[in-house]
C-alpha cells in the first residue's frame, strides 16, 4: 500500500515526550501511526539503522525571495533545499519585492507554496509598510491573511514611540515579533564587526553596540506591552546578557541565533571573501563563546539560518558593495552539529530540539514531535556521514556558503512532510 512506511531500527528521538530509544517508526496516511492499529504486511520497510528518526526541522528565519527576485530563489528551490537540509518547515520573511506588507502578497505566498512548496512555509508580514519604518502595516489583516509573525526583517523600525504601538497591536493580535535588531544610526555604514580585526583590515566597523541598544529596547518595550519578542540572530555577547536578564524577570522573550554565529567569527574576514559578509556580522571569539553559552543555558531559544540566497555576480565586487547574507539551509544541521554536538555542549536529541520542536512551540506551528497522530513531517538523519561542502551542489539557486570546502559529518538522508518523501539521499 502506498503511504504506508515503516521506518525500522533507527534511534527514534523526539524531544517534545523525551523519547530516545531504537525502534521503528509507522507512518500511515499522512501521519505518525500507532502500529497497533493496522496491520504489519502492507507497510513499506525503509531501513533507519544507524540514523536518528526525528521531528522534521524547522526554520523560523529563511529568505525565499518570492515574489520580486527569483533569480536569486523561488519558492520551488528554497523549499527544496530545506527538504534537503532535513527541514519540514520554513517560517518566510517579508522583505520580498513587493515587500509583505498586504495580504493580497500573503495569500499570493501561500498559493505559491501550496503549488510548488516541497516543505510548509509560513509566511510573516511586516510591521510597517514597505518595511519603511513609519507607519503602521495592516496588522489585523496580514493576521487574517495567514501570517504567523510579524516582522521588518532585514530593517528595524528606529522610532520607539511606533515600535510601541506595534507591540500594542501584536500582543492584541496574539502574534509573535520577530526583531532584527540594528539601531542604524550606529551601525551605519558598517561592514564588519567593529574591533581588532575591522582596524587591521581597514573596513567600517559595526559596533555590537548597534545590536545591544534595541534588543535592551525591545525588552522593555515588551515589558510594557506584553507583547511576544523574539530577537532573531543574536550576535553579541552583551545581547545574550541583555535576554538572559530579561528571562529572568520574567519578560516573554525568545531569542536564536544562526550555525555561522556559532561556527565563525570576524578573522575569518581576513581575505575579504564576501561570502562572509552578513547581517549582523560575525562578531569577535568572546561573543561566539558568549553565543555557545547562551544556547547550553537556554537563553538562546533556538538555531535558525538566516538563509539569504543572492546571485553570484552580486557578491563578486568589492567587499564594501556586497550585499550582506549567506545561504545556510542545506548546511544547518551538519554545521549546528559539528559547533554543538562535536564539542558536548549538546547531545543529539538536545540539538534537534533547537531546531524542532522549540521552534515549532515558538511559533504555535504544527510539528516538532513523533507522538501518535502528529502530521508525519519528520527527518532521518544519518549522524555519521561525512559529507564535504559543494556549493556547485546545493539544490537552492544560491552558492554564497561561507562553509565552501568544509568538512562535515550528519545529514539529513530522508525528510517527509506529512507522509510524503521530499527528499531522499
Ligand atoms: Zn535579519
Amino acid at each position: 500500500m502506498s503511504g504506508f512506511y515503516r521506518l525500522a531500527g533507527g534511534r527514534i528521538v523526539d524531544p517534545s515526550c523525551g523519547r530516545d530509544e531504537i525502534g521503528d517508526l509507522f507512518v500511515a496516511a499522512g501521519r505518525i501511526a500507532d502500529p497497533a492499529s493496522l496491520p504489519q504486511e502492507s507497510w513499506e520497510r525503509i531501513d533507519a539503522s544507524g540514523c536518528i528518526v526525528a521531528p522534521g526541522l524547522i526554520d523560523l528565519h529563511v529568505h525565499l525571495r518570492e515574489p520580486g527576485d527569483p533569480q536569486k530563489e523561488t519558492i520551488a528551490s528554497g523549499t527544496r533545499a530545506a527538504a534537503a537540509g532535513g527541514f519540514t518547515a520554513v517560517v518566510a520573511m517579508p522583505n520580498t519585492r513587493p515587500p509583505a506588507d498586504q495580504p493580497n502578497t500573503i495569500g499570493w505566498i501561500r498559493e505559491r507554496a501550496k503549488e510548488q512548496g516541497a516543505v510548509r512555509v509560513y509566511p510573516t508580514g511586516c510591521l510597517s509598510e514597505g518595511r519603511k519604518g513609519e507607519k503602521l502595516a495592516p496588522l489585523g489583516s496580514l493576521r487574517a491573511a495567514g501570517v504567523v509573525a510579524f516582522t521588518d526583517d532585514g530593517g528595524c523600525i528606529q522610532d520607539a514611540g511606533l515600535m510601541r504601538r506595534v507591540m500594542e497591536y501584536a500582543a492584541m493580535l496574539g502574534l509573535p515579533i520577530l526583531e532584527h535588531c540594528e539601531e542604524t544610526s550606529v551601525s551605519g555604514g558598517g561592514t564588519m564587526h567593529e574591533g581588532y580585526w575591522s582596524t587591521v583590515l581597514g573596513l567600517r566597523g559595526w559596533p555590537s553596540l548597534a545590536e545591544e541598544l534595541i534588543v535592551s529596547r525591545d525588552i522593555l518595550l515588551a515589558e510594557l506591552t506584553g507583547a511576544r519578542l523574539h530577537c532573531q540572530h543574536l550576535s553579541t555577547a552583551g545581547s545574550v546578557r541583555l535576554v538572559r536578564e530579561a528571562k529572568r524577570r520574567g519578560v516573554a522573550v525568545s531569542a536564536e541565533v544562526t550555525p555561522h554565529h556559532l561556527a565563525l567569527t570576524d578573522g575569518a574576514l581576513v581575505d575579504y571573501d564576501t561570502n562572509f559578509k552578513m547581517n549582523p556580522p560575525l562578531g569577535s571569539e568572546a561573543d561566539r563563546e558568549a553565543l555557545l553559552e547562551g544556547i547550553a543555558d537556554g537563553t538562546i531559544d533556538l538555531i535558525a539560518s538566516d538563509h539569504a540566497p543572492h546571485c553570484s555576480f552580486e557578491k563578486e565586487v568589492e567587499f564594501d558593495r556586497a550585499p550582506f547574507g549567506v545561504v545556510g539551509l542545506e548546511t544547518m544541521l551538519a554545521v549546528s552539529a559539528d559547533a554543538l554536538v562535536k564539542t558536548k555542549i549538546l547531545d543529539w536529541p538536545a540539538l534537534i530540539q533547537r531546531l524542532s520542536t522549540v521552534p515549532a512551540r515558538i511559533l504555535g506551528l504544527p510539528g516538532g514531535t513523533l507522538t501518535a497522530g502528529a502530521p508525519a513531517d519528520l527527518v532521518v538523519i544519518d549522524p555519521n556521514l561525512e559529507w564535504i561542502v559543494d556549493p556547485q551542489a546545493f539544490l537552492s539557486r544560491g552558492r554564497n556558503s561561507p562553509f565552501a570546502g568544509w568538512e562535515l559529518r550528519g545529514r539529513a538522508i530522508l525528510t517527509m512532510v506529512e507522509g510524503k518523501i521530499v527528499w531522499r539521499l
